[in-house]
């Protein structure tokens, strides 16, 4: 389950409502439809910037509590990796809950959550996440037009090209910011990792002159990369703990925690994985370590700003405009946590939780209000016809 700061503010026995006061949720919709057996969690964390916008997870939770505490967080992230990112959204998230996540869905059951979609006229905006496919987003689609990142014309496609190309920009200013040179060039990198996001990234880094080594539980992955671009294969197990100017961590959340930190022997992790932290205060112990961090959802914004693209007009080389913007962020986080004497991990929350509370203040999207995208008219649809 993704973890989040806000776990040391969630008590244990916490009504739902208290959670979300907690952490600062608008709104959260419990969806059954019994014919179909959906049972489902829709949160929206804030409006205040614009709609909410996040993914649809489909997974086999322990206990409805879990459910809950997870979209909560993950509606959360989402509002933070949107503000950070300059965006014009908030954050929102659903989660399904089904016994076996691989096992494909009735169309009935996709039809109900898209008809919970969209009674919510728009507040929320639906993704691919976790468990999801995109056969599975076409039928939620078939209901409902709040739902982002479909195939088809307008359609952004697969976002992790984009998400890599981010990670790039920001891993060279990681290096600008500990050596005064952005080069990647003969910097050994550790892609800890390489599914969708992390081959990308390992092709992009080898392009760039970087010595990439590679970690996946999948050998098959890993060989691929070592045959294409030479790339050092790395044990799974000694992935965090190889000596290297940056470890990119692009495989799960939760890799950096009281256990793996002292282990690490990296200069500094910038990586796609969401959550990468198990707790806040990790960023302490990797800042008193000396290792730079780079904050993930300030990192891995590519998809959202690709994503986000399709409400304008999607064009290629806008959204690769856009996303190369996340070195500006990423150098902006560095100087708040110099001025402020605080880690970068804490810095880009405080960047991201200022633009909710100033630029965002007092606002709530409402079915029907004008988005950033629309000219000032209402919101009836995604894209532009
Ligand atoms: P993916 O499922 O395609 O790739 C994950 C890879 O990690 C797989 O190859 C898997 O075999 C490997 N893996 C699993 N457990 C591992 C372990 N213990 N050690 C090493 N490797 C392991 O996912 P993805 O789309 O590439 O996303 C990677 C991460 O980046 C995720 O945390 C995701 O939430 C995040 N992210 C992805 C995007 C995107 O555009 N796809 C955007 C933002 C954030």
């Amino acid at each position: 389950m993704a973890r989040h700061s806000t776990v040391g503010r969630v008590g244990a026995n916490d009504a739902v409502t208290e959670l979300m006061t907690a952490m600062g949720h608008e709104e959260v919709v419990f969806v059954a439809d019994a014919p179909s057996g959906l049972r489902a969690v829709i949160a929206v964390h804030s409006t205040a910037l614009g709609p909410s916008l996040g993914g649809i997870r489909f997974w086999r939770y322990p206990s409805e509590r879990d459910a809950v505490v997870d979209v909560l967080r993950l509606a959360e992230a989402m509002s933070l990796k949107a503000a950070a990112a300059g965006l014009h959204q908030g954050g929102g998230k659903a989660v399904v809950l089904v016994d076996d996540p691989d096992a494909p869905r009735s169309d009935a059951l996709l039809r109900a959550m898209g008809r919970a979609i969209d009674d919510l006229g728009g507040r929320y905006l639906a993704a691919e996440d976790v468990g999801a496919t995109p056969h599975d987003m076409q039928v939620i689609a078939s209901e409902t037009p709040w739902v982002t990142g479909v195939e088809g014309p307008g359609g952004s496609g697969d976002p992790s090209p984009m998400t890599a190309y981010g990670v790039v920009r920001a891993m060279s200013t990681v290096l600008e910011q500990l050596d005064g040179d952005d080069s990647l060039e003969g910097k050994r990198v550790v892609v800890d990792g390489v599914g969708h996001v992390g081959t990308h990234l390992a092709r992009l880094l080898a392009a760039a002159g970087a010595r990439v080594a590679v970690a996946d539980v999948n050998a098959d992955r890993v060989d691929g990369l070592a045959h294409e671009i030479d790339a050092e294969p790395v044990p799974v197990e000694r992935a965090l703990e190889e000596e290297c100017d940056v470890l990119a961590p692009c495989a799960l959340g939760g890799v950096l925690d009281e256990k793996t930190i002292p282990r690490l022997q990296c200069r500094a992790v910038c990586g796609a994985a969401n959550n990468q932290l198990a707790e806040l205060a990790d960023a302490d112990a990797l800042a008193a370590r000396g290792i730079l961090y780079a904050p993930d959802f300030v990192v891995n914004a590519g998809g959202i700003i690709n994503l986000a693209e399709e409400f304008v007009g999607y064009d290629r080389e806008n959204a690769r405009r856009r996303t190369a913007e996340i070195a500006g962020t990423l150098r902006r986080v560095f100087e708040i946590a110099r001025d402020e004497g605080v880690p970068p991990g804490r810095a880009a929350e405080q960047l991201a939780r200022r633009r909710i509370a100033e630029e965002g203040a007092g606002h709530r999207f409402r079915p029907g209000d004008p988005a950033a995208w629309t000219n000032g008219q209402p919101l009836l649809s995604l894209r532009p016809s």
